[in-house]
């Protein structure tokens, strides 16, 4: 497997719904206590760290980590190997995840994370795919909605690669 030649989502493309969704989220949050953005390792923390740099608001900022296990269980299990360290009782939880695809493991972590008992919990993705989605997810914040292609770089991986790219490719066979 190789990636795109062409970028498939120009760095430009990218910054751009990263800006209206910092603005969005800092317009929303701007007289609420507490913001608590919990990042979905690992492939949230790119576009994390460009998200919070443009939200001029105080918060703290946590780390999520979630493994599906697509095995003998049709519908698959969810582990949530990193939690968060600070107790979210009470605060406003922002999850910030990479891509929304079938929709399981986004809608273990944000069922995980409600038993918590935050004063508010919503969900940010940069990609939605929501031809994909098996399990009903609610995103309150979605970048660019895209087709049914499997996409590397700006943290998205392929076995651990291209997440450093900051462009978006599609993944090619050889
Ligand atoms: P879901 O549980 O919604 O099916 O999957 C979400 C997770 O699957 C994402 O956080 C991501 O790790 C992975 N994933 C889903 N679609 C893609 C994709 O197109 N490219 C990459 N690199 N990962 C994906
Ligand atoms: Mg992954």
């Amino acid at each position: 497997m190789h990636r795109s030649s062409e970028p498939f989502l120009s760095e430009n493309q990218i910054q751009d719904a990263v800006t209206r969704l910092a603005g969005e989220i800092s317009e929303r949050y701007r007289n609420r206590d507490n913001l608590v953005l919990v990042v979905v390792l690992k492939g949230g923390t790119v576009f994390a760290s460009d998200l919070m740099r443009q939200i001029p608001l105080p918060l703290a900022v946590e780390y999520i980590r979630a493994k599906s296990y697509d095995g003998i269980d049709f519908l698959g299990d969810v582990l949530l190997p990193v939690l968060p360290e600070q107790p979210l009782r009470g605060k406003s939880v922002l999850v910030i995840e990479d891509i929304l695809d079938t929709g399981r493991t986004t809608s273990a972590i944000m069922k995980t994370l409600s038993e918590h008992d935050p004063a508010s919990l919503e969900l940010c993705v940069l990609l939605d795919k929501p031809s994909r989605r098996v399990v009903p997810v609610d995103a309150q914040y979605i970048g660019i909605t895209i087709e049914d292609r499997f996409v590397v770089g700006y943290g998205l991986d392929h076995d651990e690669r291209f997440r450093n790219l900051p462009e978006i490719y599609t993944l090619e066979e050889d």
